[in-house]
């Protein structure tokens, strides 16, 4: 199947800072299956404490597939994840590895954040109880402590003015807001964005885009973001990670992957954003 045309590139060299860090997740010969359909072929990848990656490539090619393995929503084919040095289908017992638990798989979900393309906000809930009923039932916080949480992450993302307010009553993209301030809220290790502007009416892409690009500039959090923005992409990320059928085709740092894009078929893709 890998003609000359068709071939992989080989990853850009790390950052000198990852060389003595460890990666904070890291997929080893990940694949997954629907059925008949191989989605994911023996995906390699890691992404480093503070390190923001963009995830583009063609729909269907297996990106949100990739997001969904790593909150635990899908299991592997075969291959392991890692998140911060723990697999997550599988802990350490005596050190020989058994099946995770549900204790072992609710403690490495808790180092990740997630915000999807529809926000599933709690529609009985008002925004403060919204972002602050899982520090309180999750973590264990007092009401007062969970929501003083909450309100510094509201704050955040511009959101403060309507703490009492209903999901019902605010727009896509403030509701898109109050998700992201709900995952953050937890303080997750790993905040994944799977397409977060995608349903949102075009005229409310770019209030979500500024919230993410500023919690990014904070650099703290790893965050693995899946966007078809690729204006955004190139300003928010350190590294794109090109997907298409299942592969990493191609990888590197923003100016290279879109001013000298060494595959056909990222140039093929990128024409599309033209
Ligand atoms: P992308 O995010 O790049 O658009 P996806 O990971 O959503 O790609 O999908 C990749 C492929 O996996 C598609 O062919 C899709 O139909 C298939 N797929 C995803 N989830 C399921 C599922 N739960 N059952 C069956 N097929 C699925």
């Amino acid at each position: 199947e890998m003609t000359e045309n068709n071939h992989v590139a080989v990853a850009e060299a790390p950052q000198s800072n990852q060389e003595q860090t460890e990666p904070i997740v890291r997929y080893r010969k990940v694949s997954k299956s629907f059925g008949d359909n191989q989605v994911l072929k023996e995906v390699d990848f890691d992404l480093y404490p503070g390190e923001r990656v963009a995830v583009i490539g063609p729909s269907g090619s297996g990106k949100t597939t990739m997001a969904r393995l790593l909150m635990t929503l899908e299991k592997p084919t075969s291959g392991t994840i890692e998140v911060d040095g723990r697999q997550l289908w599988h802990k350490e017992v005596k050190g020989k590895l058994v099946p995770a638990d549900e204790k072992h798989l609710h403690e490495v979900r808790g180092d990740i954040g997630m915000v999807f393309q529809h926000f599933h906000l709690f529609p009985h809930m008002n925004i403060l109880k919204n972002v602050s009923v899982a520090p309180i039932k999750v973590l264990g916080l007092s009401k007062e402590e969970a929501e003083e949480r909450a309100k510094t992450m509201l704050d955040k993302v511009g959101m403060s003015d309507k703490l009492e307010a209903y999901p019902a009553n605010l727009s896509g993209g403030q509701q898109q807001r109050v998700a992201i301030a709900r995952a953050l809220v937890m303080r997750p290790k790993v905040m994944l964005f799977d397409e977060p502007t995608s349903a949102l009416d075009p005229e409310l892409v770019g209030e979500v885009l500024d919230v993410i690009k500023e919690i990014a500039a904070e650099g703290e959090m790893a965050m693995m973001l899946i966007t078809h923005e690729m204006s955004f992409a190139r300003d928010v990320a350190d590294r794109i990670v090109f997907f298409d059928e299942g592969r990493i085709i191609e990888q590197g740092r923003p100016e290279q992957i879109f001013t000298a894009p060494k595959t056909d078929r990222l140039q093929e893709f990128l024409k599309r954003f033209e």
